[in-house]
This record gives structure tokens, C-alpha cells and sequence, in this order.
């Protein structure tokens, strides 16, 4: 693994900023690769899926440390809006999930009180102890075989659109078999 200064100069090129996201994101990975015996993720790099479980400035840095991408497969999003991550090492199915502990704000704040908010919430993130901001957990984590980076299964085509759908995203709706738009899941509207 490499240390905390070399993921956070990794980090601030690949999410265009260094902030307490960045910082807080690196430390998370961090800790659920070391709960997992998982050393070197580049070097491993079929072993990692991580579920993200918000869209912020920390999923950035979690993503770089794990090396789980979108466009591999290996990073799910769970739209919960929760600062937490939930590692899943492949090779012998255990899980950790780590949670940013709401407490670690404050803590950050009686650390450094008299500096600005991200300054303070900066440093503080990076030398407070895990335990301090973090909560870890063992969990179960049933991965189909359709959402594994490697899957391969036959593509459907919509009977209503006509678009292909793969890994086995299509619904059976009245006997027709639909992608998730034209079976009414849709976030877009015709204009
Ligand atoms: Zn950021
Ligand atoms: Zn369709």
C-alpha cells in the first residue's frame, strides 16, 4: 500500500482538488484495504468491487486507493447519500464496510479550532485515529453473477425501443420483454 501523502497527491490530480473529502476518502480506503489483508489493489486488480454509498468529492478518492472503477464494474453506487464504503475481496467473499462516524466533524473542529472549517477538517482527517472517524463492519455481501466486473451473458434486445440491454437489466412486463425506460423506470422525458 502506499502511504497517505503519495494517495493524496494521486488523489488531488485525479479529482482536480485536494480537499477533506479527498482526505477523508483516502483514509477509508485505506482502512477497509487493511481490514481486508489487501496490500496492493493495482497489483490485485480483479479481487476489489466497492460500493460507494454517496456522490461526493470523498467516492473520488475512495475509487483511486481501491482502483475500482465504473467502467470496470468493480465500483456499485448506492444513491444513499452516506459517506461509507463497503469493500468486498473477491477472492475469499469477505466484506467490510467502513462509515465516516458523524462525531468525526466535531472532532476535527476541537482539533484544530482556530483554523477555517476544510483547512482544519484537512489536517485533522489525516492524523485523527481511525477509530476516531470511522465505524468498521464485517458484512455479507451477495454479488450476482451478472453484477461481477467479468460477467458475460447474452444482450437482449427492447421490444418497444429496440435499444440492446445488457446484464440481464431487461423486464418482463405483459409478456414483453422491456429495458427499464420503456417499462416505466424512466428518468428522461421525449420531447
Ligand atoms: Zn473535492
Ligand atoms: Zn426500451
Amino acid at each position: 500500500m502506499k502511504t497517505l501523502a503519495e494517495y493524496l497527491d494521486l488523489a488531488a490530480v485525479a479529482h482536480g482538488h485536494i480537499c477533506a473529502g479527498q482526505v477523508l476518502g483516502v483514509r477509508l480506503a485505506m482502512l477497509g484495504l487493511k481490514e481486508l489483508g489487501i496490500d496492493d489493489p493495482f497489483a490485485e486488480r480483479k479481487r476489489l468491487v466497492t460500493y460507494v454509498e454517496i456522490d461526493r468529492c470523498v467516492t473520488d478518492a475512495v475509487a483511486l486507493v481501491a482502483n475500482c472503477r465504473l467502467g470496470k464494474r468493480a465500483l456499485k453506487f448506492r444513491d444513499w447519500g452516506k459517506v461509507a464504503a463497503t469493500f468486498c475481496d473477491l477472492q475469499t467473499g469477505r466484506a467490510v464496510r467502513i462509515a465516516a462516524k458523524e462525531s468525526s466533524k466535531q472532532a476535527a473542529k476541537e482539533l484544530f479550532p482556530e483554523l477555517p472549517r476544510e483547512e482544519g477538517q484537512q489536517k485533522a482527517y489525516a492524523q485523527l485515529p481511525d477509530d476516531v472517524l470511522f465505524c468498521r463492519a464485517w458484512v455479507k455481501v451477495d454479488i450476482q453473477p451478472e453484477e461481477l466486473p467479468g460477467f458475460k451473458g447474452p444482450r437482449i434486445v427492447c421490444a418497444e425501443c429496440g435499444e440492446g440491454i445488457n446484464f440481464k437489466r431487461e423486464v418482463l412486463l405483459d409478456g414483453r420483454t422491456l429495458c427499464r425506460a420503456c417499462a416505466g423506470e424512466r428518468y428522461y422525458s421525449a420531447l
